[in-house]
């Protein structure tokens, strides 16, 4: 947003969904919709409504994040600060980009006919959808009455802030389960892990389908014992559709370290076959479909 400084008027930047995923937030915007000009009030209303949301980005993408082709719309800011974090741009919500919900809604639309040709969706990921729970909720409500397939890509940790309503309007949740004994999930994410476990049950509890990501970190995320409590946790819901074992992979290093802060994988590899093979077996010894 930008603000004059002088009167305290705030004004959303006009908006160009066009931004490639990885672009600094708050550069090159060029309108394809003006938001016009709300006051600092104004501005804080359309957020409580949902109307107005803080966007990293988004992007086009096939066979990630969900089945088909989606529109992934990354959210920005999040609780949690993994270690492996690849986007570590979004950790702030207020470094993301104002977005109205219906410049979204509108981008969304267009993209009706890719999304039933490869029986595709909308997905929304971030940093952590459920920072914002009225905008979110309200663009998952506006896929949904379009008959757009829904994805919510979500850590889990602030699941209690999803109404019911939200989560009706879900097709498939996308729960990242970082770790799955209690110490090795705050090192991981610097956060307690049974608000995740929570949301999980309450998510089986509802029937919802969910895939499970599970990213492996040599050395991290890797220990025998942890994967068996996720994997032994993951098998008693029921609504679970498969498990997906991540590499783990150094994309966003230069990013942690474009932005000072402390990069603490610069000398993790990634996984080796046999690590992974390992891993997905472990899984899969719990009757886990896992890939
Ligand atoms: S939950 Fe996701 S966005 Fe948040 S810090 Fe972890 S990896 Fe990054």
């Amino acid at each position: 947003m930008s603000a004059d400084g002088v009167s305290g008027e705030v004004r959303p930047a006009p908006v160009d969904l066009d931004v490639p995923r990885l672009r600094p937030a708050g550069k090159g915007l060029a309108g394809i919709a003006s938001t016009g000009r709300m006051t600092h009030h104004e501005h804080l209303e359309a957020v409580r409504r949902g109307d107005l949301g803080s966007i990293h980005s988004w992007e086009l993408v096939t066979s990630v994040d969900g089945p088909g082709t989606r529109l992934t719309v990354f959210v920005a800011g999040c609780g949690l600060r993994c270690q492996y974090c690849h986007n570590p741009d979004t950790f702030v919500m207020a470094r993301g980009e104002p977005v109205l919900l219906e410049d979204l809604v509108a981008r969304l639309r267009r993209y009706r006919g890719v999304f039933r040709a490869t029986r595709g969706g909308l997905t929304v990921s971030g940093g952590e959808p459920l920072m914002q729970p009225a905008f979110v909720g309200r663009l998952l409500h506006e896929a949904k009455a379009m008959g757009i397939h829904t994805c919510l890509d979500t850590n889990g940790y602030l699941g209690a802030h999803a109404p019911d309503a939200l989560l009706d309007d879900v097709d498939l949740v996308l729960l990242d389960i970082k770790a799955g004994l209690p110490d090795t999930y705050h090192e991981v994410t610097g956060v307690e892990l049974e608000p995740t476990l929570r949301f999980s049950r309450r998510l089986a509890g509802r029937g919802q389908a969910m895939w499970i990501r599970y990213v492996l970190v040599p050395g991290l995320t890797d220990a025998v014992d942890d994967v068996e409590a996720v994997a032994a946790h993951v098998a008693t819901l029921g609504s679970v559709e498969r498990v997906e074992v991540l590499p783990f992979h150094q994309m966003g290093r230069d990013k942690w370290e474009s932005l000072g802060l402390t990069y603490r994988l610069a000398d993790t590899p990634t996984p080796s076959g046999e690590l992974l093979e390992r891993v997905r077996g472990q899984f899969r010894a719990h009757g886990l479909t896992t890939y």
